[in-house]
Protein backbone atom coordinates (compact mmCIF):
# COMPACT_ATOMS: atom_id res chain seq x y z
CA UNK A 1 0.00 0.00 0.00
CA UNK A 2 2.35 2.96 -0.91
CA UNK A 3 1.91 6.46 -0.67
CA UNK A 4 0.75 8.48 -3.75
CA UNK A 5 1.22 12.55 -4.11
CA UNK A 6 -2.29 14.01 -5.45
CA UNK A 7 -3.03 17.45 -7.72
CA UNK A 8 -2.77 19.23 -4.81
CA UNK A 9 1.21 18.69 -4.36
CA UNK A 10 2.47 22.18 -3.21
CA UNK A 11 6.22 21.09 -3.68
CA UNK A 12 7.70 22.64 -0.51
CA UNK A 13 9.36 19.31 -0.13
CA UNK A 14 8.82 18.67 4.00
CA UNK A 15 7.53 15.38 2.55
CA UNK A 16 10.89 14.81 0.90
CA UNK A 17 12.98 15.65 3.70
CA UNK A 18 10.27 13.49 6.35
CA UNK A 19 10.88 10.19 4.23
CA UNK A 20 13.00 7.46 6.30
CA UNK A 21 13.91 5.93 2.89
CA UNK A 22 14.34 8.87 0.86
CA UNK A 23 11.58 7.74 -1.46
CA UNK A 24 10.15 11.32 -2.76
CA UNK A 25 11.67 12.89 -5.91
CA UNK A 26 12.86 15.49 -7.04
CA UNK A 27 14.57 16.31 -3.67
CA UNK A 28 15.56 20.32 -3.48
CA UNK A 29 19.00 19.39 -4.27
CA UNK A 30 18.36 17.28 -7.73
CA UNK A 31 18.64 19.38 -11.10
CA UNK A 32 14.72 18.77 -12.32
CA UNK A 33 13.47 20.38 -8.59
CA UNK A 34 13.49 23.74 -9.81
CA UNK A 35 11.02 22.48 -12.82
CA UNK A 36 9.48 19.55 -11.71
CA UNK A 37 5.48 19.74 -11.49
CA UNK A 38 4.91 18.27 -9.04
CA UNK A 39 6.80 15.74 -6.37
CA UNK A 40 6.67 11.88 -6.78
CA UNK A 41 6.48 8.89 -4.17
CA UNK A 42 8.46 5.77 -5.92
CA UNK A 43 5.91 3.05 -5.06
CA UNK A 44 8.27 0.30 -5.55
CA UNK A 45 10.55 1.77 -2.44
CA UNK A 46 7.84 3.18 -0.53
CA UNK A 47 7.51 1.79 2.90
CA UNK A 48 4.70 3.19 3.67
CA UNK A 49 4.82 4.80 6.82
CA UNK A 50 3.41 7.71 6.63
CA UNK A 51 5.89 10.27 8.14
CA UNK A 52 4.84 11.74 4.44
CA UNK A 53 1.50 12.41 5.07
CA UNK A 54 2.16 13.85 8.35
CA UNK A 55 4.53 16.89 6.85
CA UNK A 56 2.85 17.87 3.71
CA UNK A 57 1.02 21.20 4.52
CA UNK A 58 -1.50 20.63 2.09
CA UNK A 59 -2.82 17.31 2.94
CA UNK A 60 -1.95 15.89 -0.75
CA UNK A 61 -0.64 12.69 0.15
CA UNK A 62 -2.72 9.63 0.77
CA UNK A 63 -2.29 6.21 0.90
CA UNK A 64 -2.98 4.54 -2.60
CA UNK A 65 -6.52 2.67 -1.30
CA UNK A 66 -7.40 5.77 0.15
CA UNK A 67 -6.94 8.12 -3.02
CA UNK A 68 -10.63 10.31 -3.33
CA UNK A 69 -11.69 8.33 -6.90
CA UNK A 70 -10.70 11.87 -9.19
CA UNK A 71 -7.11 11.73 -7.91
CA UNK A 72 -6.64 8.00 -9.02
CA UNK A 73 -4.42 8.78 -11.79
CA UNK A 74 -1.68 10.22 -9.35
CA UNK A 75 -1.29 6.48 -9.32
CA UNK A 76 0.50 6.25 -12.45
CA UNK A 77 1.71 9.79 -12.27
CA UNK A 78 3.83 8.95 -9.31
CA UNK A 79 5.31 5.73 -10.40
CA UNK A 80 5.93 7.25 -14.21
CA UNK A 81 8.24 9.59 -12.35
CA UNK A 82 10.62 6.03 -11.51
CA UNK A 83 12.19 3.80 -14.47
CA UNK A 84 10.13 0.68 -15.25
CA UNK A 85 10.70 -2.04 -13.11
CA UNK A 86 9.57 -5.70 -13.40
CA UNK A 87 5.83 -6.18 -12.22
CA UNK A 88 6.09 -7.04 -8.23
CA UNK A 89 9.59 -5.80 -7.64
CA UNK A 90 10.29 -4.08 -4.41
CA UNK A 91 13.49 -2.07 -3.66
CA UNK A 92 15.10 -3.29 -0.36
CA UNK A 93 14.49 -0.03 2.41
CA UNK A 94 17.83 1.87 2.65
CA UNK A 95 18.51 4.47 5.47
CA UNK A 96 19.63 7.41 3.21
CA UNK A 97 18.15 10.45 3.87
CA UNK A 98 17.20 13.80 1.86
CA UNK A 99 20.88 16.38 1.89
CA UNK A 100 19.29 18.56 4.04
CA UNK A 101 19.49 22.13 3.08
CA UNK A 102 21.55 23.79 5.88
CA UNK A 103 19.79 26.25 8.35
CA UNK A 104 21.14 29.79 7.84
CA UNK A 105 23.50 30.13 11.08
CA UNK A 106 23.69 33.79 12.26
CA UNK A 107 26.53 34.79 14.50
CA UNK A 108 25.49 37.36 16.73
CA UNK A 109 26.98 40.62 16.18
CA UNK A 110 26.03 44.37 17.55
CA UNK A 111 23.87 45.98 19.97
CA UNK A 112 20.77 45.09 18.39
CA UNK A 113 19.18 41.07 17.31
CA UNK A 114 18.85 40.85 13.45
CA UNK A 115 15.92 42.66 12.57
CA UNK A 116 14.69 42.13 9.14
CA UNK A 117 11.57 43.92 7.17
CA UNK A 118 9.86 41.82 4.59
CA UNK A 119 7.77 43.27 2.11
CA UNK A 120 4.59 40.96 0.92
CA UNK A 121 3.21 38.27 3.25
CA UNK A 122 2.83 35.77 0.19
CA UNK A 123 4.58 32.33 0.74
CA UNK A 124 7.87 33.68 -0.30
CA UNK A 125 7.88 35.64 2.18
CA UNK A 126 6.11 33.57 4.81
CA UNK A 127 9.13 31.07 4.00
CA UNK A 128 11.38 33.74 4.28
CA UNK A 129 10.43 33.88 7.78
CA UNK A 130 10.52 30.42 8.76
CA UNK A 131 13.46 30.65 8.12
CA UNK A 132 14.96 33.71 9.69
CA UNK A 133 13.09 32.77 12.93
CA UNK A 134 14.85 29.37 13.33
CA UNK A 135 17.39 31.59 14.76
CA UNK A 136 17.34 33.05 18.57
CA UNK A 137 16.24 36.30 19.37
CA UNK A 138 15.95 37.46 15.36
CA UNK A 139 13.02 40.02 14.65
CA UNK A 140 10.64 39.99 11.61
CA UNK A 141 8.38 42.52 10.44
CA UNK A 142 6.20 41.73 7.80
CA UNK A 143 4.92 44.47 5.88
CA UNK A 144 1.88 44.23 3.42
CA UNK A 145 -0.69 46.51 1.47
CA UNK A 146 -3.44 44.37 2.41
CA UNK A 147 -5.08 44.36 5.78
CA UNK A 148 -5.18 40.64 4.78
CA UNK A 149 -2.03 38.29 4.60
CA UNK A 150 -0.75 35.42 2.43
CA UNK A 151 -0.38 37.03 -1.00
CA UNK A 152 -1.86 34.76 -3.89
CA UNK A 153 -2.83 32.38 -1.40
CA UNK A 154 -5.62 34.04 -0.21
CA UNK A 155 -6.42 35.97 -3.78
CA UNK A 156 -4.88 34.14 -5.96
CA UNK A 157 -5.66 29.81 -6.15
CA UNK A 158 -8.84 29.27 -7.16
CA UNK A 159 -11.75 28.46 -4.48
CA UNK A 160 -12.21 25.04 -5.56
CA UNK A 161 -8.93 24.24 -4.71
CA UNK A 162 -9.09 24.71 -0.40
CA UNK A 163 -6.37 22.21 -0.38
CA UNK A 164 -4.14 24.41 -1.42
CA UNK A 165 -5.26 26.77 0.59
CA UNK A 166 -4.32 24.51 3.57
CA UNK A 167 -1.16 25.82 3.83
CA UNK A 168 -1.88 28.87 5.16
CA UNK A 169 -2.16 27.15 8.43
CA UNK A 170 1.84 26.66 8.60
CA UNK A 171 1.33 30.72 7.90
CA UNK A 172 -0.82 31.31 10.54
CA UNK A 173 1.59 28.84 13.31
CA UNK A 174 4.69 30.68 11.58
CA UNK A 175 3.04 34.49 12.37
CA UNK A 176 2.70 33.18 15.93
CA UNK A 177 6.00 32.28 16.72
CA UNK A 178 8.21 35.05 19.27
CA UNK A 179 9.97 37.22 17.05
CA UNK A 180 7.23 37.75 14.45
CA UNK A 181 5.32 41.12 13.94
CA UNK A 182 2.85 41.90 11.27
CA UNK A 183 2.34 45.20 10.01
CA UNK A 184 -0.72 44.67 7.78
CA UNK A 185 -2.92 47.38 5.61
CA UNK A 186 0.49 49.34 5.27
CA UNK A 187 1.94 50.17 1.78
CA UNK A 188 5.90 50.42 1.41
CA UNK A 189 6.19 53.76 -1.04
CA UNK A 190 3.24 55.11 0.42
CA UNK A 191 3.22 54.93 4.29
CA UNK A 192 7.10 54.32 4.33
CA UNK A 193 9.82 54.24 1.73
CA UNK A 194 12.70 51.74 1.42
CA UNK A 195 15.60 54.40 3.32
CA UNK A 196 12.88 54.19 6.72
CA UNK A 197 12.93 50.42 6.75
CA UNK A 198 16.58 50.51 6.22
CA UNK A 199 16.83 53.00 9.19
CA UNK A 200 15.28 50.47 11.40
CA UNK A 201 16.21 46.84 9.94
CA UNK A 202 19.29 45.23 9.59
CA UNK A 203 17.98 44.12 5.66
CA UNK A 204 15.01 44.66 3.80
CA UNK A 205 13.61 41.58 2.22
CA UNK A 206 10.93 42.09 -0.94
CA UNK A 207 9.09 38.84 -1.40
CA UNK A 208 6.69 41.62 -3.28
CA UNK A 209 5.34 38.86 -5.41
CA UNK A 210 4.51 40.07 -9.63
CA UNK A 211 1.77 41.82 -9.28
CA UNK A 212 0.69 42.46 -13.15
CA UNK A 213 -0.19 40.59 -15.76
CA UNK A 214 1.39 40.72 -19.12
CA UNK A 215 -0.91 42.97 -21.54
CA UNK A 216 -1.73 41.98 -25.23
CA UNK A 217 -0.99 45.35 -27.45
CA UNK A 218 -3.81 44.26 -30.08
CA UNK A 219 -6.17 46.46 -31.30
CA UNK A 220 -9.58 46.30 -29.39
CA UNK A 221 -8.34 45.17 -26.10
CA UNK A 222 -9.48 48.45 -24.55
CA UNK A 223 -13.19 47.31 -24.98
CA UNK A 224 -15.08 46.99 -22.00
CA UNK A 225 -15.94 43.41 -22.18
CA UNK A 226 -12.01 42.19 -22.47
CA UNK A 227 -9.55 42.06 -19.61
CA UNK A 228 -6.88 40.41 -18.46
CA UNK A 229 -7.27 36.78 -16.11
CA UNK A 230 -6.05 37.86 -13.61
CA UNK A 231 -8.64 40.64 -13.32
CA UNK A 232 -11.06 37.96 -12.64
CA UNK A 233 -8.68 35.45 -10.20
CA UNK A 234 -8.99 39.13 -8.18
CA UNK A 235 -12.51 39.39 -8.44
CA UNK A 236 -13.75 36.23 -7.49
CA UNK A 237 -11.73 35.55 -5.31
CA UNK A 238 -12.41 39.00 -3.08
CA UNK A 239 -9.06 40.84 -3.42
CA UNK A 240 -10.34 44.36 -2.60
CA UNK A 241 -8.89 45.75 -5.71
CA UNK A 242 -11.06 43.78 -7.96
CA UNK A 243 -13.98 43.60 -6.45
CA UNK A 244 -15.69 46.23 -8.94
CA UNK A 245 -14.68 44.66 -11.92
CA UNK A 246 -17.52 44.38 -14.31
CA UNK A 247 -17.95 41.00 -15.67
CA UNK A 248 -20.56 40.08 -17.55
CA UNK A 249 -21.57 36.46 -18.20
CA UNK A 250 -24.70 37.56 -20.53
CA UNK A 251 -23.23 35.74 -23.32
CA UNK A 252 -22.36 32.41 -24.52
CA UNK A 253 -18.91 31.69 -25.47
CA UNK A 254 -15.44 33.36 -23.32
CA UNK A 255 -12.21 33.73 -25.30
CA UNK A 256 -9.02 33.43 -22.88
CA UNK A 257 -5.99 33.91 -24.90
CA UNK A 258 -2.95 31.90 -23.45
CA UNK A 259 -3.32 28.34 -22.04
CA UNK A 260 -1.24 28.41 -18.64
CA UNK A 261 -2.48 27.31 -15.28
CA UNK A 262 -4.37 30.74 -14.67
CA UNK A 263 -6.13 30.14 -17.87
CA UNK A 264 -7.15 26.47 -16.63
CA UNK A 265 -7.86 27.99 -13.39
CA UNK A 266 -10.41 30.73 -14.95
CA UNK A 267 -12.13 28.48 -17.54
CA UNK A 268 -12.80 25.85 -14.80
CA UNK A 269 -14.61 28.53 -12.49
CA UNK A 270 -16.36 30.05 -15.50
CA UNK A 271 -18.03 26.58 -16.48
CA UNK A 272 -18.55 24.57 -13.39
CA UNK A 273 -21.13 23.91 -11.81
CA UNK A 274 -21.79 27.14 -9.20
CA UNK A 275 -23.75 24.73 -6.44
CA UNK A 276 -19.89 23.15 -6.66
CA UNK A 277 -18.21 26.78 -5.62
CA UNK A 278 -21.09 27.41 -2.68
CA UNK A 279 -19.48 25.44 -0.13
CA UNK A 280 -16.35 27.26 -0.57
CA UNK A 281 -14.31 30.91 0.22
CA UNK A 282 -15.38 32.02 -3.11
CA UNK A 283 -16.61 35.79 -3.29
CA UNK A 284 -20.56 35.79 -2.27
CA UNK A 285 -20.87 38.53 -5.53
CA UNK A 286 -18.79 36.63 -7.79
CA UNK A 287 -20.94 33.57 -6.93
CA UNK A 288 -24.46 35.68 -7.49
CA UNK A 289 -22.64 36.26 -10.98
CA UNK A 290 -21.86 33.03 -11.94
CA UNK A 291 -25.75 31.32 -10.95
CA UNK A 292 -27.03 33.88 -13.80
CA UNK A 293 -24.38 32.86 -16.12
CA UNK A 294 -25.57 32.12 -19.95
CA UNK A 295 -21.59 30.95 -20.98
CA UNK A 296 -21.94 28.14 -22.82
CA UNK A 297 -18.47 27.24 -23.47
CA UNK A 298 -14.54 28.75 -22.71
CA UNK A 299 -12.23 28.60 -26.21
CA UNK A 300 -8.76 28.40 -24.18
CA UNK A 301 -6.85 29.39 -27.26
CA UNK A 302 -2.62 28.64 -27.51
CA UNK A 303 -0.43 30.75 -30.54
CA UNK A 304 1.31 27.52 -30.60
CA UNK A 305 0.67 23.14 -30.29
CA UNK A 306 -0.42 20.62 -28.43
CA UNK A 307 2.91 20.03 -27.21
CA UNK A 308 3.83 23.19 -25.98
CA UNK A 309 1.02 23.27 -24.01
CA UNK A 310 2.18 25.42 -20.73
CA UNK A 311 -0.40 24.10 -18.42
CA UNK A 312 0.41 21.11 -16.26
CA UNK A 313 -0.03 17.69 -16.25
CA UNK A 314 -1.54 17.53 -12.61
CA UNK A 315 -3.85 20.72 -13.68
CA UNK A 316 -4.77 19.12 -16.71
CA UNK A 317 -5.89 16.00 -14.64
CA UNK A 318 -7.68 17.64 -12.39
CA UNK A 319 -9.49 20.03 -15.11
CA UNK A 320 -10.84 16.88 -17.09
CA UNK A 321 -12.30 15.52 -13.88
CA UNK A 322 -14.12 18.65 -13.03
CA UNK A 323 -16.00 19.67 -16.52
CA UNK A 324 -16.22 18.50 -20.03
CA UNK A 325 -13.27 19.73 -22.08
CA UNK A 326 -13.27 19.69 -25.96
CA UNK A 327 -11.06 19.61 -29.13
CA UNK A 328 -12.12 20.42 -32.56
CA UNK A 329 -11.02 17.74 -35.32
CA UNK A 330 -7.70 20.05 -36.67
CA UNK A 331 -6.57 19.83 -32.86
CA UNK A 332 -7.15 16.60 -32.18
CA UNK A 333 -4.85 15.47 -35.59
CA UNK A 334 -2.05 18.27 -34.21
CA UNK A 335 -2.53 16.22 -30.95
CA UNK A 336 -1.79 12.59 -32.79
CA UNK A 337 1.04 14.56 -34.70
CA UNK A 338 2.47 15.22 -31.72
CA UNK A 339 2.18 12.54 -29.96
CA UNK A 340 4.26 10.48 -33.00
CA UNK A 341 7.55 13.05 -32.53
CA UNK A 342 7.24 13.68 -28.27
CA UNK A 343 9.72 12.48 -26.39
CA UNK A 344 9.19 13.98 -22.63
CA UNK A 345 6.98 11.17 -20.45
CA UNK A 346 4.92 13.73 -18.78
CA UNK A 347 4.31 15.84 -22.10
CA UNK A 348 3.08 12.36 -23.67
CA UNK A 349 0.79 11.92 -20.94
CA UNK A 350 -0.98 15.24 -20.73
CA UNK A 351 -1.00 14.56 -24.37
CA UNK A 352 -2.82 11.23 -24.13
CA UNK A 353 -5.31 12.96 -22.04
CA UNK A 354 -5.75 15.43 -24.55
CA UNK A 355 -6.23 12.59 -27.14
CA UNK A 356 -9.10 10.90 -25.36
CA UNK A 357 -10.98 13.99 -25.04
CA UNK A 358 -14.72 14.30 -26.85
CA UNK A 359 -14.91 16.65 -30.40
CA UNK A 360 -16.03 19.55 -30.26
CA UNK A 361 -18.97 19.10 -33.09
CA UNK A 362 -21.01 17.69 -30.41
CA UNK A 363 -23.70 19.44 -29.13
CA UNK A 364 -23.54 21.61 -26.29
CA UNK A 365 -25.30 20.03 -23.25
CA UNK A 366 -23.73 21.27 -20.50
CA UNK A 367 -21.02 24.70 -20.09
CA UNK A 368 -17.82 23.35 -21.23
CA UNK A 369 -13.76 23.95 -22.49
CA UNK A 370 -12.18 23.76 -25.80
CA UNK A 371 -9.17 24.28 -26.57
CA UNK A 372 -7.79 25.43 -29.50
CA UNK A 373 -4.33 25.42 -31.04
CA UNK A 374 -2.19 27.05 -33.19
CA UNK A 375 -4.15 30.50 -33.12
CA UNK A 376 -1.96 33.58 -33.11
CA UNK A 377 -4.65 36.94 -31.70
CA UNK A 378 -4.78 39.77 -33.96
CA UNK A 379 -7.60 41.85 -32.89
CA UNK A 380 -10.77 41.72 -30.81
CA UNK A 381 -13.88 43.02 -33.08
CA UNK A 382 -16.77 44.57 -31.71
CA UNK A 383 -18.01 48.42 -31.38
CA UNK A 384 -18.92 48.76 -27.76
CA UNK A 385 -18.34 45.46 -26.59
CA UNK A 386 -16.65 42.50 -27.98
CA UNK A 387 -18.44 40.78 -30.39
CA UNK A 388 -15.36 38.27 -31.74
CA UNK A 389 -11.63 37.78 -31.60
CA UNK A 390 -9.81 37.56 -35.18
CA UNK A 391 -7.01 35.26 -34.70
CA UNK A 392 -4.57 34.42 -37.54
CA UNK A 393 -3.28 30.90 -37.96
CA UNK A 394 0.60 30.92 -36.23
CA UNK A 395 2.90 31.70 -38.93
CA UNK A 396 0.32 32.13 -42.04
CA UNK A 397 -1.60 34.90 -43.37
CA UNK A 398 -4.82 32.70 -42.75
CA UNK A 399 -7.55 34.48 -40.46
CA UNK A 400 -9.92 32.99 -37.79
CA UNK A 401 -13.06 34.23 -36.16
CA UNK A 402 -14.15 32.72 -32.81
CA UNK A 403 -17.03 34.59 -31.73
CA UNK A 404 -17.21 35.79 -27.91
CA UNK A 405 -18.80 38.37 -25.43
CA UNK A 406 -15.56 38.50 -23.20
CA UNK A 407 -12.04 38.20 -24.28
CA UNK A 408 -9.31 37.51 -21.61
CA UNK A 409 -5.97 37.29 -21.66
CA UNK A 410 -3.59 35.06 -19.64
CA UNK A 411 -0.08 35.49 -20.98
CA UNK A 412 1.86 35.19 -17.83
CA UNK A 413 2.92 37.87 -14.71
CA UNK A 414 5.43 40.65 -15.24
CA UNK A 415 6.90 42.33 -12.03
CA UNK A 416 6.73 46.05 -11.11
CA UNK A 417 9.63 48.25 -10.11
CA UNK A 418 10.41 48.58 -6.66
CA UNK A 419 10.87 52.42 -5.32
CA UNK A 420 14.68 53.17 -5.15
CA UNK A 421 16.10 49.48 -6.53
CA UNK A 422 17.20 48.33 -10.05
CA UNK A 423 15.11 46.66 -11.94
CA UNK A 424 15.37 44.27 -15.44
CA UNK A 425 12.02 45.45 -16.79
CA UNK A 426 12.82 42.38 -19.73
CA UNK A 427 12.64 39.71 -17.08
CA UNK A 428 10.01 41.39 -14.62
CA UNK A 429 12.27 40.67 -11.79
CA UNK A 430 14.99 43.15 -9.19
CA UNK A 431 18.75 41.80 -10.42
CA UNK A 432 20.75 39.97 -7.60
CA UNK A 433 22.83 37.31 -7.08
CA UNK A 434 21.56 34.61 -4.75
CA UNK A 435 18.61 36.98 -3.48
CA UNK A 436 21.04 39.53 -2.60
CA UNK A 437 20.31 43.07 -4.90
CA UNK A 438 23.05 44.23 -7.21
CA UNK A 439 22.93 46.69 -9.08
CA UNK A 440 23.72 45.78 -12.81
CA UNK A 441 25.41 49.17 -14.36
CA UNK A 442 28.36 48.69 -11.31
CA UNK A 443 27.74 45.67 -10.07
CA UNK A 444 27.91 46.42 -6.78
CA UNK A 445 25.43 45.16 -4.09
CA UNK A 446 22.43 47.61 -2.77
CA UNK A 447 23.73 47.55 0.73
CA UNK A 448 20.75 46.02 2.89
CA UNK A 449 18.51 44.70 0.14
CA UNK A 450 17.56 41.31 -0.78
CA UNK A 451 14.56 39.58 -2.88
CA UNK A 452 12.74 36.28 -2.86
CA UNK A 453 10.00 34.75 -4.84
CA UNK A 454 8.42 35.81 -8.26
CA UNK A 455 10.16 39.19 -7.96
CA UNK A 456 13.83 37.39 -7.47
CA UNK A 457 13.28 34.48 -10.32
CA UNK A 458 10.50 35.54 -12.34
CA UNK A 459 7.08 33.98 -12.25
CA UNK A 460 7.57 30.31 -12.17
CA UNK A 461 7.00 27.60 -9.78
CA UNK A 462 4.31 26.70 -7.69
CA UNK A 463 3.84 27.54 -3.81
CA UNK A 464 6.48 25.29 -2.17
CA UNK A 465 8.98 26.15 -4.89
CA UNK A 466 9.80 29.30 -2.24
CA UNK A 467 11.07 27.10 0.46
CA UNK A 468 14.30 26.64 -1.10
CA UNK A 469 14.02 30.00 -3.35
CA UNK A 470 13.62 31.98 -0.04
CA UNK A 471 15.68 29.70 2.04
CA UNK A 472 18.81 30.90 -0.29
CA UNK A 473 18.20 34.05 -0.09
CA UNK A 474 18.52 33.48 4.02
CA UNK A 475 21.38 32.04 3.63
CA UNK A 476 22.93 34.85 1.67
CA UNK A 477 21.92 37.36 3.91
CA UNK A 478 22.72 35.83 7.05
CA UNK A 479 26.16 35.45 5.12
CA UNK A 480 26.11 39.34 4.86
CA UNK A 481 25.10 39.44 8.30
CA UNK A 482 27.84 37.37 9.87
CA UNK A 483 30.57 39.16 7.89
CA UNK A 484 29.22 42.70 9.00
CA UNK A 485 28.15 43.70 5.52
CA UNK A 486 24.92 44.85 6.78
CA UNK A 487 24.59 48.30 8.92
CA UNK A 488 22.85 48.16 12.67
CA UNK A 489 19.91 49.75 12.61
CA UNK A 490 19.46 52.91 13.83
CA UNK A 491 16.75 52.57 17.02
CA UNK A 492 15.85 49.85 18.92
CA UNK A 493 13.26 47.47 18.07
CA UNK A 494 9.94 49.09 19.05
CA UNK A 495 10.36 52.41 17.22
CA UNK A 496 9.54 50.63 14.58
CA UNK A 497 6.01 49.76 15.67
CA UNK A 498 5.96 54.05 16.60
CA UNK A 499 6.82 55.09 13.11
CA UNK A 500 4.29 53.01 11.37
CA UNK A 501 1.92 53.74 13.92
CA UNK A 502 2.38 57.76 13.23
CA UNK A 503 2.15 57.08 9.38
CA UNK A 504 -0.44 54.43 9.75
CA UNK A 505 -2.67 54.87 12.56
CA UNK A 506 -4.52 52.26 10.57
CA UNK A 507 -2.03 49.32 10.74
CA UNK A 508 -3.27 46.03 12.00
CA UNK A 509 -1.22 43.63 13.60
CA UNK A 510 -1.46 39.91 14.34
CA UNK A 511 -4.65 40.26 16.70
CA UNK A 512 -6.20 42.43 14.49
CA UNK A 513 -5.83 39.77 11.09
CA UNK A 514 -6.80 37.39 13.79
CA UNK A 515 -10.14 39.34 14.48
CA UNK A 516 -10.78 39.74 10.69
CA UNK A 517 -9.90 36.23 10.10
CA UNK A 518 -12.56 34.99 13.01
CA UNK A 519 -15.25 36.83 11.78
CA UNK A 520 -15.05 35.39 8.31
CA UNK A 521 -14.70 31.80 9.29
CA UNK A 522 -17.90 32.86 11.82
CA UNK A 523 -20.15 34.02 8.57
CA UNK A 524 -19.28 30.94 7.11
CA UNK A 525 -20.20 28.70 9.47
CA UNK A 526 -23.55 29.05 9.39
CA UNK A 527 -23.27 27.96 5.51
CA UNK A 528 -20.74 25.30 5.70
CA UNK A 529 -18.15 27.01 4.14
CA UNK A 530 -14.30 27.76 5.43
CA UNK A 531 -15.13 31.44 5.27
CA UNK A 532 -17.19 34.26 3.85
CA UNK A 533 -14.48 37.04 3.43
CA UNK A 534 -14.84 40.13 3.55
CA UNK A 535 -14.29 42.25 0.12
CA UNK A 536 -13.77 46.20 1.20
CA UNK A 537 -11.20 47.26 3.34
CA UNK A 538 -13.20 49.36 4.93
CA UNK A 539 -15.52 46.30 6.27
CA UNK A 540 -11.95 44.62 7.70
CA UNK A 541 -10.96 47.47 9.37
CA UNK A 542 -14.28 48.11 11.13
CA UNK A 543 -13.79 44.16 12.52
CA UNK A 544 -10.63 45.14 13.80
CA UNK A 545 -11.71 47.93 15.56
CA UNK A 546 -14.54 46.18 17.18
CA UNK A 547 -11.70 43.21 18.04
CA UNK A 548 -9.80 46.20 20.23
CA UNK A 549 -13.39 47.29 22.03
CA UNK A 550 -13.19 44.08 23.85
CA UNK A 551 -12.37 44.06 27.25
CA UNK A 552 -8.26 44.34 27.60
CA UNK A 553 -7.77 41.03 29.90
CA UNK A 554 -9.14 39.22 26.86
CA UNK A 555 -7.21 40.76 24.53
CA UNK A 556 -4.06 40.72 26.96
CA UNK A 557 -4.93 36.60 27.31
CA UNK A 558 -4.91 36.65 23.46
CA UNK A 559 -1.60 38.14 22.98
CA UNK A 560 -0.39 35.76 25.75
CA UNK A 561 -1.48 32.63 24.25
CA UNK A 562 -0.02 33.55 20.57
CA UNK A 563 3.09 34.19 22.14
P1 LIG B 1 2.29 30.75 -18.06
O1 LIG B 1 2.27 29.38 -17.51
O2 LIG B 1 3.60 31.39 -18.30
O3 LIG B 1 1.43 30.74 -19.42
C1 LIG B 1 1.37 31.86 -20.25
C2 LIG B 1 0.63 31.52 -21.53
O4 LIG B 1 0.50 32.73 -22.28
C3 LIG B 1 1.35 30.54 -22.44
O5 LIG B 1 0.41 29.71 -23.08
C4 LIG B 1 2.02 31.47 -23.47
O6 LIG B 1 2.25 30.89 -24.73
C5 LIG B 1 0.95 32.51 -23.62
N1 LIG B 1 1.43 33.76 -24.20
C6 LIG B 1 2.44 34.56 -23.74
N2 LIG B 1 2.58 35.66 -24.54
C7 LIG B 1 1.63 35.53 -25.52
C8 LIG B 1 1.26 36.33 -26.61
N3 LIG B 1 1.87 37.48 -26.87
N4 LIG B 1 0.25 35.89 -27.39
C9 LIG B 1 -0.39 34.74 -27.13
N5 LIG B 1 -0.08 33.93 -26.10
C10 LIG B 1 0.91 34.33 -25.29
O7 LIG B 1 1.52 31.79 -17.11
P2 LIG B 1 0.36 31.63 -16.03
O8 LIG B 1 -0.73 30.75 -16.49
O9 LIG B 1 0.03 33.04 -15.68
O10 LIG B 1 1.08 30.96 -14.78
C11 LIG B 1 2.15 31.61 -14.07
C12 LIG B 1 2.78 30.62 -13.08
O11 LIG B 1 1.85 30.34 -12.01
C13 LIG B 1 3.11 29.28 -13.71
O12 LIG B 1 4.31 28.80 -13.14
C14 LIG B 1 1.95 28.41 -13.26
O13 LIG B 1 2.23 27.02 -13.24
C15 LIG B 1 1.69 28.95 -11.87
N6 LIG B 1 0.32 28.64 -11.46
C16 LIG B 1 0.07 27.42 -10.93
C17 LIG B 1 -1.21 27.06 -10.58
C18 LIG B 1 -1.49 25.71 -10.01
O14 LIG B 1 -0.59 24.94 -9.79
N7 LIG B 1 -2.73 25.37 -9.77
C19 LIG B 1 -2.27 27.94 -10.80
C20 LIG B 1 -1.99 29.18 -11.35
C21 LIG B 1 -0.70 29.52 -11.69
P3 LIG B 1 3.73 30.44 -25.21
O15 LIG B 1 4.00 29.19 -24.40
O16 LIG B 1 3.57 30.24 -26.64
O17 LIG B 1 4.65 31.58 -24.83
Amino acid sequence: MPHVISQACCNDASCVFACPVYCIHPSPDEPDFATTEMLYIDPDACVDCGACVRACPVDAIYPDTALPAVQLPFIEINKSYYPKRAEGVKLPPTSKLAPILPAAELHQRGKYPLTVAIVGSGPAAMYAADELLTQPGVLVNMFEKLPTPYGLVRAGVAPDHQHTKLVTRLFDEISWRRGFSFFLNVEIGKHLSHADLLEHHHAVLYASGALHDRRLEIDGMDLPGTGTATELVGWYNGHPDFVDVPVDLSHERVVIVGNGNVALDVARILTCNPDKLADTDIADHALAVLRESRVQEVVIVARRGPIDSAFTLPELVGLTQAVDVVLDAEDHARVRNDLATVRDNFTRQKLEILAKLGDASAPIVKPRIRFAYGLTPARVLGESRPTAMEFTVTGTEEVRVIDAGLVLTSIGYHGTPIADLPFDDDAGVVPNEGGRVVDPTTGQRVPGAYVSGWIKRGTNGFIGTNKSDSLMTIQTLAADYNAGLLREPSTGPRAVARMVHARQPDVIDAAGWKAIDKAEIARGDSQDRPRVKFTRVPDMLDEVTDYSDVPLLQNLLGALRRS
